[in-house]
């Protein structure tokens, strides 16, 4: 079996690390979903913007997830409107609604091969509970003027019905994609649109304190620019200080199979989002989850499997009725940043005038990350945007 992630099995060759010390406009840290994007928007804008990563592009969370494009937080449209209010959940539920569309749109303006599709989601109910937090989350969902198609008795599809589920809710605008091919996709637009990408470079400092004169520290040699955009998602307080305790780093864990017979024709998510899978493109089972069941062994920035875990989603996959043997051909994990209070944290650094931050995606990094990114690129041209002013981290002072 393979030890690589599905998605980055067979990895790509890396491009070179920083060659010396060199000066650039803006350094963009970390080559994630949320790094690629940003850099793409500032190339493409005519900056000379340099991108570091500690390892290869989208080789940490954003090449280890499940390709979901889920729309909302990480929280069901009901909960997040009984934490954060009515108008703001509406707010922050569109904007992941911006994000998936502008992804959609860089897929078809460069053309970027990676399994992309649109054909909805399906959350799945597994108890009377969670069956009616369902129906009240797709009412509200209705009510604020989104896509939500509530599913009950025989419209649920039947591969679950034989499992005993008999609520579904059909979230029509979500999606699905190769999520490696993707940021690699956005990675080469950059560099085709002029930013520099150097693989290999962990970056070990940074002095940003003042705008117009910030030092990038690498083991390579030192990056000196005008301002540097902080996209290292669970590693960000390694050089931000501040993020301690802000963002932390949850780990999760991954399957893959060999092909099978299509049973799933969308994104699936249960057990109030804990367990999620789908079928990709050529009909490999890709799921993960199960988190809940370790939740305390479950952090920290360690890559490594969790036997009980991995062994219960195997047990899971088991239940349906494949006509082939189940072929496990990848397991792997990958390390979440979880935000206080579970949403990004996207705009100016606490106390560092020099830099911006995009972080604390927590689960659902695909519905945020890409506008973060090129929000971070606009507040760094234009000094504004909107979608900053929403999610910056200063409101956890
Ligand atoms: C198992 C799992 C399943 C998930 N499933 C989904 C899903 O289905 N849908 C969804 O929306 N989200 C999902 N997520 C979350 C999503 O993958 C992330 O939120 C998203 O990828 C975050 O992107 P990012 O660019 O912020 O972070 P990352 O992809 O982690 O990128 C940060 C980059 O910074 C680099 N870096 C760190 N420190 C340094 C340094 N000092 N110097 C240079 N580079 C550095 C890292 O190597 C990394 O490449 C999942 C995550 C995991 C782990």
């Amino acid at each position: 079996m393979s030890g690589l992630p599905y998605w980055l099995d067979p990895l790509v060759a890396p491009a070179t690390p920083l060659p010396g010390d060199v000066s650039c406009d803006v350094v963009v840290v970390g080559a994630g979903l949320c790094g690629t994007s940003a850099a793409l928007r500032l190339a493409q804008a005519g900056v000379d913007v340099r991108l570091l990563e500690a390892r290869q592009v989208a080789m940490s969370a954003t090449g280890r997830n499940a390709g979901f494009l889920l729309q909302g937080t990480c929280e069901r449209y009901d909960r997040a409107v009984e934490i954060m209010g009515r108008d703001r959940a509406r707010r922050i539920h569109s904007w992941t609604l911006d994000n998936h569309d502008r992804i959609a749109a860089c897929i078809e303006e460069h053309g970027i091969e990676c399994g992309y599709r649109r054909a909805g989601s399906l959350q799945l109910g597994g108890s009377a509970l969670e069956d009616q937090e369902l129906r009240v989350s797709a009412a509200l969902l209705r009510e604020d003027g989104f896509d939500a198609q509530l599913l009950e008795g025989d419209d649920v599809p039947q591969v679950f019905r034989g499992t005993g589920r008999q609520v579904a809710v059909h979230m029509v605008a979500d999606g699905e994609l190769d999520p490696a091919r993707f940021v690699r996709g956005v990675a080469q637009a950059a560099q085709a649109a002029g930013a520099t990408i150097h693989e290999n470079t962990r970056v070990t400092s940074l002095d940003a304190s003042a705008p117009g004169d910030v030092r990038v520290e690498t083991e390579h040699g030192v990056v000196s620019a005008s301002l540097v955009i902080v996209a290292t998602n669970a590693r960000a307080s390694d050089l931000l200080p501040w993020f301690e305790g802000n963002v932390d780093p949850v780990r999760g864990q991954m399957l893959a199979t060999a092909p099978l017979p299509r049973l799933f024709d969308r994104p699936i998510y249960a057990n109030h989002g804990y367990d999620y899978w789908r079928q990709d493109e050529y009909g490999r089972v890709v799921l993960g989850g199960w988190r809940n069941l370790d939740a305390d062994t479950e952090v920290g920035h360690a890559e490594v499997l969790n036997p009980r875990i991995q062994a219960k989603m195997r047990a899971f996959l088991e239940q349906f009725p494949w006509d082939q043997p189940l072929e496990i051909t990848h397991q792997w994990s990958g390390i979440m940043g979880f935000s206080k209070d579970g949403l990004p944290l996207v705009g100016p650094a606490p106390s560092v005038a020099g830099a911006v931050v995009g972080t604390g995606f927590t689960g659902h990094g695909f519905g945020f990350a890409f506008l973060a990114g090129a929000a971070l690129a606009d507040l760094v041209l234009e000094g504004t945007h909107p979608f900053c002013d929403d999610l910056d981290p200063r409101r956890l002072s």
